[in-house]
This record gives C-alpha cells, structure tokens and sequence, in this order.
C-alpha cells in the first residue's frame, strides 16, 4: 500500500520533470522557418473590451508607441456592452490624437471570442493581433518582430512569452519554466498554449477554421491547435515579450485560465494533428488533465495504508513550507478545481 502511494507521487512528479527535460533539447534544434527583417505586412489588431476604462487608454497609448508603419495598421476596439464608459473612452482618445480608430459594439456581452469574430469581419489586414486590455508590450518592435516570423509561409501564428509583472523568485522560476516549454516546443512544431497578450494570426487561417472558437474559453490556445491541425506552425519566439498585469482576484483567474486550458486540452484531443505535432500535445494534455489527479490518488493510498502511510502524507504536508513545492500544489490544485467547475460551467 505504501509503496502504491510512493508510486503514485513519484510519477506525479516525475512525469513534468521528465518532459521538461526531454522537450529542453528541441531548444538545441534550428527553427527550420526563415524570419524575414523588414516584412510588413498590413496588420488588423483587436482588443476585445468589457468594462476596460481604467485601462483602455494606457493599452491605446502602448500601441501608439509601436513602430510600424501606420498605413498598414489597423486597430479596433471591439466593446460587448461595457458599463463603465470604455468604447466611449476609447472613442475619445481616438479623437485627441486623431490617430483612426474603429470602435465596435455589441449590444450584448456574449464572450470575448463572439466579440472577436465580430470584430474579425471588419479586419482588412492580412495579419490580426489579438490583444488584451490589461496586456502591456514592453518593446515598441514588437509588432515588427511578429511580422518577422510571420514572413515564413508555413508560420500561422505566433504569441508572446510571458514576463511577470514584477517580482522575481518563484514566480519568475516557474515562468522561467514555463517559457523554456513554450519556446522548445515552438522549436518542435507548435506550442499549444498561446497568451491573449498577443496573439497574432494569419486572417486567411482564421477563416479557414471558421473564426475564434465560441464553444469553449480558450479562445487563443484552441485557435492555434486548430491551425497546427491545419499542418502550420504556431510559435512563441524567443524575441517577442508581452506582460500581463496580475488581476485582483488572483485564484479566481488562476482557476479560469486552467478551465480554459483544461478545455483546450480536451477538444484538442480529439483533433487530427501532423505527428510532429503529436507529442508535445499529448504531453501537455496528460500534465493538465491527468497528472495532477495522482496527487489526490497517492493521499488516499498513503492515508489507507496506516502509520507508514501516513508519515508519507505528513512529509508531503511539510514540503508545503518550501515555496516551489508549495507554488506546484496550487497549480495543481487549481488544475483539478477547474476540471470539477468545467462540469458546469464553461464560463
Ligand atoms: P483572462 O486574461 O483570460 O483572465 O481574461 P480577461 O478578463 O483579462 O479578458 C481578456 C480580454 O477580453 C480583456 O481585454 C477583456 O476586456 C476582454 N473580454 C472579456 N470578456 C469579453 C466579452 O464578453 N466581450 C468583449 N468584447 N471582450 C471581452
Ligand atoms: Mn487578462
């Protein structure tokens, strides 16, 4: 009995480390796309609002500072029924600057990639960056950079990594961790995780799959799987950072960004992927919808299997006071927190 639940933990465990350090080599590998300086195609960037005022305009004046050339820019504010004045905000800092600005407004709030598509229907660029209020693009050659790798045909899309706001420590251990998947399997083939930061995509591939997915929140993670489907690349480069600013109800959005992934994971699933593609998919499938249950599993067994076992549980208590482990178990938990809730709510 002891030895099941040591088992039960030590595959837990294992099993993150052991893709961690197996996808680290695809690091090693080249590209295999050609990134072209200077290519500029048009670009349509969405932001998708509800009840953004206090942020609109900080995200406006972000992507003013952008270098790119203005005659192949558009940019559209695509509002669903805020109450807080945000298309109204957004339509006057357009005036102010004179700077063209199309503002959009749904009549009801039906989610974000509803707003997207509709927003999508007046996209005149080939390229459409998807981006959200409370994101900040730290470098103003961050659209060109996007470009850049969009320059090779066989990119659909690419996204951002992912740069805390502020502080270091753990936080910036586990993003360091993260980041390091998201580029190697970049190198791979594609990265089935993307950020509502950024989240470029070819307009011609958006159509192909029939616009942002509505039927689960995922919007920019399932859009890329289904254009990795397609047999294109969906990549995080190593050159483009973005930086999300951390919400207020912190486990709440925890718990909804892994409902979101939880749902990718399980439509993704189902699809018929290019087998270069295969294992990094099945990889992060079985680490977001089946390893974090071993956890629950080795507690029971360590808790049946009398004093042995339980000292076993009690060492995995203790650990709890060491912060990486401690950051692992929320993540975990808020893993099968989101399966439970993705029961009855899609959100
Ligand atoms: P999270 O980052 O996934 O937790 O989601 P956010 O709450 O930050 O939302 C991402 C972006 O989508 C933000 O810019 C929101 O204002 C926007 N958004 C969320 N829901 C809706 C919606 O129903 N309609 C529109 N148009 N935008 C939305
Ligand atoms: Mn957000």
């Amino acid at each position: 009995m002891i030895e099941a639940a040591a088992a039960l933990a030590a595959a837990h465990f294992a099993a993150p480390l052991a893709y961690y350090l197996y996808a680290r080599r695809w690091l090693r590998r080249p590209w295999g796309v050609e990134p072209r300086e200077g290519h500029t195609p048009t670009i349509t960037i969405i932001i998708p609002t509800y009840n953004e005022a206090p942020l609109i305009e900080a995200k406006l004046d972000d992507i003013a500072r952008q270098d790119y050339p203005p005659d192949k820019l558009q940019i559209i504010v695509v509002d669903s029924a805020s109450t807080d004045g945000t298309p109204e905000k957004a339509e006057r800092w357009a005036r102010q600057r004179q700077a063209p600005l199309e503002v959009l407004r749904e009549p009801q709030r039906n989610g974000k990639a509803h707003a997207l598509n509709l927003a999508l229907k007046h996209a005149r660029g080939d390229i459409v960056v998807i981006t959200d209020a409370d994101s900040h693009w730290p470098d103003p050659q961050t659209l060109r950079k996007a470009a850049r790798w969009l320059a090779d045909p066989s990119v659909g899309a690419v996204t951002c990594l992912k740069r805390p706001a502020g502080g270091g420590g753990v936080e910036a251990a586990y993003r360091d961790y993260y980041n390091v998947l998201r580029l190697a399997e970049s190198k791979k083939w594609a990265t089935p995780i993307f950020h509502g930061e950024l989240a470029a995509f070819r307009k011609e591939l958006l159509e192909k799959i029939g616009g942002f997915p509505t039927h689960l929140g995922a919007d920019d993670s399932h859009t890329a799987v289904l254009i990795a489907a397609f047999g294109y690349r969906a990549i995080a480069p190593e050159d483009l950072h973005c930086v999300e600013l951390v919400p207020r109800q912190y486990w709440r959005w925890r718990i909804r960004r892994a409902q979101h992934l939880i749902q990718n994971f399980a439509a993704s699933l189902r699809l018929k992927t290019p087998s270069r593609f295969r294992p990094v998919l099945y990889a992060e499938a079985y680490l977001h919808l089946v390893n974090p249950w071993l956890l629950p599993a080795a507690l029971a067994t360590a808790l049946a299997a009398g004093p042995p076992g339980w000292a076993l549980a009690a060492l995995g208590l203790a650990l709890l006071a060491h912060k990486p482990y401690r950051t692992w178990i929320a993540m975990q938990m808020y893993l099968m927190i989101a399966a439970l809730r993705n029961l009855w709510t899609k959100e």
